[in-house]
């Protein structure tokens, strides 16, 4: 279960409605299941070159290459490094630990995809060496765009387990 205050709920609704058609991220922080805090990232894969998108699958790959970086990040995203170590040392000063990473689907139910999946497993193999507790992914779905969806998963071995979240 993971217990989120309703003002850093309905913030993290505007932030994906501040960014629609893009895909908005961020960071969510807390002690165990309940969150406390939470830091909007920069998603600058509009900006990435094409050695750094080489990550995505393939099919994904070759579709992304066919469009302008604006239309990019509109389908996927990607941290900005320095906003994401500057919120975890914001963190480690709270004494509270990083929980969560959240990010947006503008046009999809709020499940990982399959490129979230592969982010999420390449982020499990450093992880550790960051010294961060094994993240829950949270993603807002503006698929219906009156009524957004908030859903909650854990990534491990390549699946998505569903996390169950409330707004408290
Ligand atoms: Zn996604």
């Amino acid at each position: 279960m993971l217990s989120i205050p309703s003002d850093i709920w309905d913030d993290m609704i505007e932030h994906a409605r501040a960014l629609d058609p893009h895909e908005c991220c961020g960071i969510l922080a807390g002690t165990d299941d309940a969150i406390t805090g939470h830091y909007r990232i920069t998603n600058i894969l509009a900006n990435m070159s094409e050695a750094e998108l080489a990550r995505f699958d393939q099919a994904k790959l070759s579709d992304l290459k066919q469009l302008s970086p604006e239309e990019r990040a509109d389908i996927a995203f990607q941290m900005d490094a320095q906003e994401m170590s500057q919120a975890q040392k914001d963190i480690r000063q709270k004494g509270v630990t990083l929980r969560a990473f959240y990010h947006s689907h503008t046009f999809s139910p709020a499940r990982p995809s399959t490129t979230d999946i592969k982010i999420a497993m390449e982020f499990e193999s450093y992880r550790e060496k960051l010294n961060i507790p094994e993240p829950v992914h949270v993603i807002i779905s503006l698929q219906d765009k009156t009524t957004p969806v908030i859903r909650a998963y854990r990534i491990q071995d390549s699946t998505a387990t569903e996390v169950p979240v409330e707004r408290r």
